[in-house]
């Protein structure tokens, strides 16, 4: 086809590759979730489905990219990990955050029904979206780790701040005073002699979020025979000490 004369304008467009052999992360963050999670009924600290919800929008999206091997989600955020080689859409860095925060947003209310039957969304809710390159193995395992002790943080807060005001009857505001300039050892001394919760025994997701990893799972033919088959499985599991990486040491060689 012959170009126009307006086919020039193309050039104003910024080229935005990410330097080869290099880690893509791409992470996806709720706009104002405090009020959306408020307005919705979460329940506080912690809304199960929602969590469930966000790891059902992260499942398209990792089925979707088959060069991600790993996503790390807690709270309203999830970070996809794109091989270091992948060619995907020329590693074009606006690309993959719009194309990956699309996907995981038209999820998220395209399953809504399926974790909240009894309500619809009661605007339309955004993600951001950015795309961040990590070089070395250390450097992308201290991304991850940074999430997780990130998600340790708040989620020991949240749940003693939340405690203090739903079982202990204080405002927020009291709780907030009361909870300022505590370390970890005081928060869990509050929840264990107050509230007789042991936080070590709260659930892992909580604790810990969410690792969506491929896995090979056996499933069952037809004929009672069984095959393997690649599967993306949920994981709440520490991923900042070696163990993890120890015992999957697919996922940071090739
Ligand atoms: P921003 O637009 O800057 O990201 P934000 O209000 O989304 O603002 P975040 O720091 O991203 O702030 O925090 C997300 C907030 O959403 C949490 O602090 C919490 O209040 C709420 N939230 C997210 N997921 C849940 C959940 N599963 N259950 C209860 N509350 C949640
Ligand atoms: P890419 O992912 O590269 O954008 P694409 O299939 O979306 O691939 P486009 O060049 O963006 O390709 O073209 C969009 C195509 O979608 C059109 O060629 C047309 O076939 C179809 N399409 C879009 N809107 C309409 C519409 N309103 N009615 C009918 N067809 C449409
Ligand atoms: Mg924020
Ligand atoms: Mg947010
Ligand atoms: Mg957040
Ligand atoms: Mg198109």
């Amino acid at each position: 086809m012959a170009k126009s004369k307006f086919e020039y304008v193309r050039l104003f467009e910024a080229e935005d590759r990410c330097l080869p052999n290099t880690w893509i992360v791409v992470r996806v963050d709720g706009k104002g979730f405090h009020k959306f999670s408020t307005e919705h009924g979460y329940e506080k600290p912690n809304d199960i489905k929602a969590l469930s919800l966000m790891n059902r929008a992260a499942t398209s999206v990792m089925e979707e990219f088959k060069d991600m091997c790993l996503a790390y989600g807690q709270s309203d955020e999830y970070s996809f990990v794109f091989r270091k080689e992948t060619q995907a859409y020329s590693r074009r860095s606006a690309k993959l955050s719009t194309n990956v925060c699309s996907l995981f947003t038209s999820a998220f209310v395209y399953y809504w029904n399926e974790y909240f039957p009894t309500s619809k969304p009661r605007y339309p809710p955004v993600f951001d979206g950015r795309t961040v390159l990590y070089p070395s193995n250390q450097n992308i395992r201290d991304y991850l780790s940074w999430r997780q002790a990130d998600c340790h943080i708040n989620n020991l807060y949240n749940t003693t701040f939340w405690a203090l005001i739903l079982k202990g009857g204080l405002t927020p505001t009291e709780a907030e005073n009361k909870l300022k300039g505590t370390l970890s050892g005081d928060k869990n001394e509050i929840l264990f002699s107050q509230f007789a919760i042991n936080y070590n025994t709260e659930p892992e997701m909580l604790r810990k979020g969410t690792v969506l990893v491929r896995r090979k799972v056996p499933v069952v033919l037809p004929n009672g025979g069984t095959r393997e088959k690649s599967q993306i499985v949920q994981e709440h599991v520490d991923i900042i000490g070696d163990e993890f990486w120890n015992t999957n040491t697919h996922l940071l060689t090739f």
